[in-house]
């Protein structure tokens, strides 16, 4: 086993390779505070690549409805439950053992999924979900809590659910890559995309055991594993579409609620981000701090991050993003300027943006937000591409438009 640093839980951990040595890493934050779990990224993804026979139970993409929800069902309690059963009482973060660049949600002093395998048949705790597990992609739709039993009543609803969007999170530290035997799965130096070589594949499946997040699936029909494959195409330019740029994926360009943003983050031989303050992704997860890993306590160092919701009880969501979660709140629920402006770049193109700039704009107005006063301004939030060519261009305040007297009365008589 090497030792690797895993900055999202502070700390070096044992993974079976060295550090993956990917020098751009595939990263996305998703704002659960906007989904609106139209499924549409789930039907873009399906739609491009899982429409073939033995893939109908195959969903890269999913929209899931916690805390009851989930595809395949309970995966991540039975998960906790195995790592738990590990490591009795000890699954526990130091939130005040911080650094603001190694350690920036605190240190985690429990196990991960490798640290609690047996490094002999497993090489990451996990488990192989029976098939009915796959079945309902989308169950306990809409379903909130306390509406089971008791139900709720105004003036204050203590029911609730949100909507969980999950893809693979081509993991700096993949438990699929680790788990497997044959060594078909593999991360790409050029971008972090985590693949699986269909031509090694003889369909094992370690990897579907060993990812926590349930993200490798098999398929009868040929016998081997798939997963999603980080619409590498598209991140590439080679796509025809693309015109040579590096473009978002299915998934996150289909995304109806702007909840998706997508990009390449830079990653130095010591595993951390390398300082990059103008990439977006960058801005919002190591500066704002308002988007956060999922269950980062497995230890795969997750690349897709989460704005948590504003509404749901915070033990549950320290339990699902860590420590860091009163932070990212406040700084989403109260957000500076700059993390305004850069909220507009979500799904403003389908190109990745690289950089961006805010250019400052007048005072145009105050709110009034859980009693703190905010300023609003008329800034605009300005996107690059990966040559630095402007490519996006939106403003923090919509424009309003007033329709001309002549235009109006034609509409009116229409
Ligand atoms: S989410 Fe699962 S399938 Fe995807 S890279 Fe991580 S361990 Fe592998
Ligand atoms: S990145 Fe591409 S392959 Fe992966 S879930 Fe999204 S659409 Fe599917
Ligand atoms: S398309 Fe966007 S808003 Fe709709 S379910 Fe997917 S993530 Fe949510």
């Amino acid at each position: 086993m090497a030792k690797v640093r895993n900055w999202q839980l502070g700390r070096e951990m044992d993974y079976r390779y060295e550090n993956g040595k990917a020098k751009r890493q595939f990263a996305a934050v998703f704002n659960i505070n906007r989904c609106i779990a139209c499924q549409t990224c789930t039907m873009a993804c399906k739609s491009t690549w899982t429409f073939s026979p033995g893939q109908e139970l195959m969903w890269w993409n999913n929209v899931e409805t916690k805390p009851y929800g989930g595809y395949p069902q309970n995966w991540d309690l039975k998960i906790l439950d195995l790592q738990e059963k590990a490591n009795p009482g000890g699954q526990v973060w130091n939130a005040t053992k911080k650094d603001t660049k190694t350690a920036p949600y605190g240190t985690f002093e429990g196990k991960t999924i490798f640290e609690t395998a047996n490094q002999t048949d497993q090489m990451a705790t996990g488990y192989i979900p029976p098939e009915a597990d796959w079945k309902s992609p989308n169950i306990y739709e809409d379903t909130a809590t306390r509406f089971v039993k008791e139900g709720v009543s105004l003036p204050e609803h203590s029911g609730w659910f949100f909507y969980l969007q999950r893809i693979c999170n081509h993991c700096t530290y993949p438990a699929c890559l680790a788990a497997c035997p044959r060594n078909a799965v593999y991360k790409r130096e050029e971008d972090g995309i985590v693949l699986i070589d269909q031509g090694r594949c003889r369909g094992y499946r370690k990897c579907v055991e060993a990812c926590p997040y349930k993200k490798s699936m098999y398929r009868p029909s040929t016998r081997t594993s798939e997963k999603c494959i980080g619409c590498y195409p598209r991140v590439e330019g080679t796509d025809p579409l693309t015109e040579g740029l590096p473009m978002e994926t299915r998934c996150m360009t289909a995304c109806i609620g702007k909840i998706r943003l997508q990009g390449l983050v830079q990653v130095g031989d010591d595993g951390l981000w390398i300082e990059d303050r103008q990439n977006p992704l960058y801005y919002l997860v190591q500066v704002a701090k308002v988007a956060l890993p999922l269950y980062p306590q497995f230890g795969t160092q997750p690349n897709v991050y989460y704005i948590p919701p504003r509404w749901v009880p915070r033990d549950y969501l320290r339990q699902m993003f860590g420590p860091g979660v009163d932070d990212a709140i406040a700084a989403y629920e109260n957000p500076s300027r700059e993390t305004l402006a850069v909220l507009q770049l979500f799904r403003a193109t389908q190109s990745i943006i690289f950089s961006y700039k805010v250019q400052q704009g007048p005072k145009t107005g105050e709110l009034k937000i859980g009693g703190q006063t905010r300023e609003i301004f008329d800034d605009v939030a300005i996107g690059y591409d990966s040559k630095g060519r402007e490519i996006v261009r939106v403003a923090v305040h919509e424009p309003v438009i007033e329709r001309q007297g002549a235009l109006a009365f034609a509409m009116n008589t229409i």
